[in-house]
């Protein structure tokens, strides 16, 4: 498989993202929502509150508060929520969990609550390192038999010749890496990087010069590095405190191997990563990235984690946090308390909140366009209709979802277009919750008769 092609099959996988057409607010200079834009559809005066909460949280307006979006399941509260952090930033992390979640066997609600919030705040590092770069123009294996299969032949060493426009230099490399020069299908005429401290390797592609022996179309052609062979080079990528934390943690007990796999990290792992971080910062070679993290089906959480929650928002490293909630009134999960959405008065006093309505049906028609073209999916206008329509009586979650198996169909008839015939058979096998939970219901009345 050439490169040019793995990058179109990582590209595909990105795209079955259920929001992965949404890339902004879709708002004009004024703020104002434009109908169809950046992937979203209506829903314009949730929009644009969103597009004047992104100012806020640029010129550091919303520290200390946090933002919720009240409307009816399947209104798009996810889809605004996206939107904001596109808004944000690209390399921003985006959380998405249901309060459900944090409650499990694995570890304390709090922990679970916290190790959420800290996977939602990024940190940007800035490293330079030592690379080897260039064209390999020699690549001889000294392969020896395999000491644990003798009939196989393994590398013991390699010797590697690598060229720049300026420089040409020949290495002895380890058979661990030779192993990989192997693994990765190394060859004479490409051009790679090896990060000289972690013995990773990266192919850049082939370079020009050994155009003529392959297929045009089938490589990416590079240009051979210009300097040194040996150099520094400057890499900046996003982790989260999550991650820093696990590996902190891993690195901190010498007895890992003995000790039952806990999920939960101690609090100093925490501080100490905390004390990193601001010190990377000070020295320039950092920076926070706080990202937006959106908890779903707010009501269920209880006055413990909400009390945790206040804490974490008024924290100087606090991601944005964007709570959702169908419910109007309910208790206050933990007290005898009915509040609405069932969420603390002294929280709801910090929230900036949003509400989303139903879609019409000009607009689920358009959203299942979108979706469709998303996925590289035809439709004929007959079958659009009918998704819109089963959108309409059901939910735009339950049509958007059909359009996948009504796919399928179509390719067993061997036509490339999606017709009302597909629709109709997906939409025969696949009820929606509606459906389901009436079909259950229906089965629990005949047992207790
Ligand atoms: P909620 O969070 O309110 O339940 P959601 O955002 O998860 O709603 P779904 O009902 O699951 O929305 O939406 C189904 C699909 O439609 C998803 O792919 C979602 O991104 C998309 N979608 C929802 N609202 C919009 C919109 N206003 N514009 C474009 N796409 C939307």
């Amino acid at each position: 498989m050439a490169i040019s092609e793995i990058r179109e099959v990582a590209a595909r996988f990105e795209r079955i993202g259920a929001h992965s057409h949404i890339r902004g607010l879709g708002l004009d200079e004024n703020l104002k929502a434009r109908d169809v834009a950046d992937g979203l559809v209506g829903q314009k005066k949730a929009r644009e509150a969103a597009g004047v909460i992104v100012r806020l949280i640029k010129s550091g307006k919303m520290a200390g508060r946090g933002i919720l979006i009240a409307g009816p399941p399947g209104t798009g509260k996810t889809a605004i929520a996206v939107a904001i952090s596109k808004e944000l930033g690209k390399d921003i992390p985006f959380v998405h969990v249901s309060a459900s979640e944090f409650y499990s066997s694995e570890m304390k609600k709090t922990e679970a609550l916290i190790q959420t919030v800290r996977k939602a705040i990024g940190v940007r590092i800035r490293e330079t390192r030592v690379v080897l770069e260039g064209e390999v123009v020699g690549l001889d294996y000294n392969m020896v038999p395999n000491p644990y299969n003798p009939t196989q032949k393994i590398p013991e060493s390699a010797t590697l010749t690598l060229s720049t426009t300026d420089e040409k230099k020949t290495f002895s490399v380890s058979g661990r890496l030779a192993l990989q020069f192997l693994y990765q299908g190394i060859e004479v005429g490409d051009v790679i990087v090896i990060d000289k401290e972690t013995g990773r390797i990266a192919k850049l592609g082939k370079s020009r010069k050994a155009e003529k022996k392959y297929d045009i179309g089938e490589v990416d052609y590079v240009d051979v590095p210009s300097g040194r062979v040996e150099k520094e080079k400057e890499f900046t990528y996003v982790v989260t405190l999550h991650d820093l934390d696990e590996a902190n943690a891993r690195r901190g007990s010498i007895f890992s191997i003995f000790s039952p796999p806990s999920r939960e990290i101690d609090n100093e792992v925490r501080d100490a990563v905390d004390e990193q971080v601001k010190r990377w910062v000070e020295e320039g070679r950092a920076e926070l990235v706080p990202g937006v993290l959106f908890i779903d089906e707010t009501h269920l959480m209880d006055i413990e984690l909400f009390t945790f929650m206040n804490r974490a928002m008024e924290s100087e490293m606090a991601p944005i946090i964007i709570l959702a909630s169908n419910r109007g009134f309910a208790k206050i999960r933990g007290t005898d308390i009915v509040a609405p959405h069932g969420i603390p008065l002294d929280l709801l006093d910090r929230l900036l909140i949003i509400t989303t309505e139903p879609y019409s049906k000009d607009e689920i028609r358009k959203i299942l366009e979108i979706r469709a073209a998303e996925s590289g999916i035809m439709l004929s206008s007959d079958a659009l209709e009918k998704l819109t329509q089963l959108g309409v009586e059901n939910s735009l979650r339950y049509a958007v979802q059909l359009l996948a198996p009504a796919y399928e169909y179509a390719k067993l008839r061997n036509a490339g277009k999606v017709e009302v015939e597909d629709v109709e058979r997906a939409a025969q096998l696949f009820v929606d919750v509606s459906q389901s939970s009436a079909y259950l219901k229906k089965w629990e009345e005949k047992m207790l008769a």
